[in-house]
């Protein structure tokens, strides 16, 4: 039976990084609608140089194009079993074309752990945040930083500010946040597959909690 996850929480909640975990146990691609944006603007695709806009000032990219994007990645036989979604759906309307989609091939989103992290833990988190330019490993400059300044320990790739990781952006996405996506939490919670997971311990301790929601499913 396969298996779809989307992972809730605000920016800096550690989606992507509790994503990655979850796909390498689970054997399950993971789905990040932000990576797949970056990955468009480093090909400086059309499609990238749209997102660039809206990245930059914290909002949201449109929905039609950002659902085009996914629902393709998760049409292709590498998600045939299940996926791990981190960053989508962030609006109501996404999440409704996702289940309709998903409705279509006779699946659904199996559960939606939502990582709670307060609002002054997200801006100290992504102000200190790097990237892996090359492999996309995430560190963080005082609770997990690299061995060696500015590279990557995964690969030897360079570290990187992402440009939206600036103290204003990041209050924009933010709010972007609360205004768009939050109601999600109401919309997965009568659907019966929100958990609630503190997101303010150590990455184990909620990789932790993650894996046993979803073997409780
Ligand atoms: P993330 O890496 O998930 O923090 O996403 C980085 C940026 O990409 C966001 O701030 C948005 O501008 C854009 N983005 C990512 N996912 C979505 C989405 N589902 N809908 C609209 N914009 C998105």
């Amino acid at each position: 039976m396969a298996l779809f996850v989307v992972l809730l929480g605000p920016p800096g909640a550690g989606k992507g990084t509790q994503a990655k975990l979850l796909a390498q146990s689970f054997d399950l691609p993971h789905v990040s609608s932000g990576d797949l944006f970056r990955d468009h603007l480093k090909r400086e695709t059309r499609l990238g140089l749209l997102a660039k806009d809206y990245m930059d000032r914290g909002g949201l990219v449109p929905d039609n194009v950002t659902v085009d994007m996914v629902i393709d990645r998760l049409s292709q036989p590498v998600c045939q079993k299940g996926a791990i979604l981190d960053g989508f759906p962030r609006t109501l309307s996404q999440a409704l074309a996702l289940d309709e989609a998903m409705e279509e091939r006779g699946e659904q989103v199996d559960l939606a752990p939502l990582i709670q992290v307060s609002d002054d833990e997200v801006v100290k988190r992504l102000t200190a945040r790097r990237s892996c330019r090359s492999c996309g490993a995430v560190y963080h400059l005082l609770f997990n930083p690299p061995r060696v300044e500015g590279v990557c320990d995964v690969c030897g790739g360079p570290l990187y500010q992402r440009d939206d990781d600036n103290p204003e952006t990041v209050r924009n996405r933010l709010y972007t946040y609360y205004k768009e996506t939050s109601p999600l939490i109401g919309y997965y919670c009568a659907k019966g597959v929100l958990r609630e997971v503190d997101g303010e311990r150590s990455i184990d301790d909620i990789q932790v909690d993650l894996h046993a929601v979803i073997e409780a499913l």
